[in-house]
């Protein structure tokens, strides 16, 4: 019987994800939801980290993942905003349309949404997924699955830190961490038809040649994270990777300097010398996740002028626990996806 679904029993490396098969059917939506039948599933560093266990509010038995891409099979009650055959994405989350941040706009800080997949409900590794509709945008009809499944979470992600908090101007010099990764090389696609200058970070070598045909302008091996040292003062920095780039990202930035953090990939916490901020002028930002219209502005500019997709492996859904060991035995280049 063909795997439908991927579990995780409890949060930890001890113990294999398990793969699960329910005798197929369509899960029926409830109130306000939608079956969405997924074509493919992000495999992704928060994935890790949920796995891990560090985040609080983890429910167990849970189904991973947060980067889905389908059909609509199904469409609950209330539901009317979405018609079975559409193709969808997932947000990270839900919001309640209420909010204070909501009323802005501003769903992916919504401060009452509770249905975070991957954690609180069940996730996209999986052949079909249950969500509230607002959990949900319109994905690009055409887009290869892998990269419209893992396009939220890279490019989405990337067009809100540089963009929409960012507030990259034309013409300024960008710097990028963790630069071979998923985020990564999606924001070194948008930095480059946008900036002076690109400095791409990684930590190892071999990712050269890939960044600069993303256009990197610069690329930086800094395996010891110092690279603050030999790189020319930028404007805007985003730093991919967490605790060990982020000072070295402050650091890097001019006078008035802004650094948006979207990495969080180990689990130190950071110390900031605080005069940095105050007589410098320099700025830390945090992004929250991509909202419908950051992914309407992305997805705009991919069809004025494709993207490179960011997807390097696919997987089928049964190999997914050996996706995740591989991505965190670390240096994986781009993205792994998982294919229904
Ligand atoms: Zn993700
Ligand atoms: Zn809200």
């Amino acid at each position: 019987m063909s795997i439908d679904k991927i579990v995780m029993r409890e949060p930890g490396w001890d113990a294999d994800l398990e793969a699960v098969s329910s005798g197929g059917g369509i899960p029926t939506p409830g109130p306000g939801q939608v079956t969405v039948a997924l074509e493919a599933s992000g495999v992704c560093h928060r994935d890790l980290i949920d796995r891990a266990g560090r985040i609080p509010f983890l429910m167990t038995p849970i189904v991973p993942g947060h980067e889905g891409v389908g059909r609509v099979v199904a469409v609950g009650e209330g539901a009317a905003e979405w018609t079975v055959g559409d193709r969808v994405a997932t947000l990270h989350r839900d919001a309640c349309g209420s909010c204070q941040s909501c009323q802005a706009g501003e769903t992916s800080l919504c401060q009452s949404g509770a249905f975070v997949l991957g954690l609180i409900a069940d996730g996209t590794y999986a052949r079909h997924i249950v969500t509230t509709c607002n959990a949900l945008y319109t994905a690009d009809a055409a887009m290869e699955s892998g990269m419209a499944a893992t396009l939220h979470c890279t490019f989405g992600t990337a067009w809100r830190s540089l963009i929409t908090v960012g507030g990259l101007n034309h013409g300024e010099r960008v710097l990028i961490t963790g630069a071979n990764g998923g985020v990564g090389m999606a924001a070194v696609q948008i930095a480059a038809r946008r900036a002076r200058e690109v400095v791409a970070v990684v930590r190892r070598e071999g990712h050269e040649e890939s960044l600069k045909a993303l256009g990197a302008t610069q690329v930086l091996v800094s395996p010891d994270n110092r690279f603050h040292y030999s790189v020319a003062p930028v404007d805007l920095a985003l730093d991919c990777v967490g605790t060990p780039t982020f000072n070295a990202a402050l650091r890097s930035l001019r006078v008035g300097g802004r650094v948006v953090v979207v990495g969080n990939v180990t689990d130190e916490r950071s110390s900031v010398n605080l005069g940095l901020l105050i007589t410098m002028g320099k700025s830390v930002l945090g992004p929250g996740g991509a909202n419908r219209a950051d992914m309407a502005a992305c997805l705009a500019e991919h069809r004025r002028e494709p993207f490179t997709s960011v997807v390097t492996s696919s997987l089928p859904l049964d190999q997914a626990d050996a996706a995740q060991r591989r991505l965190l035995a670390g240096g994986h280049h781009g993205r792994m996806v998982l294919k229904m």
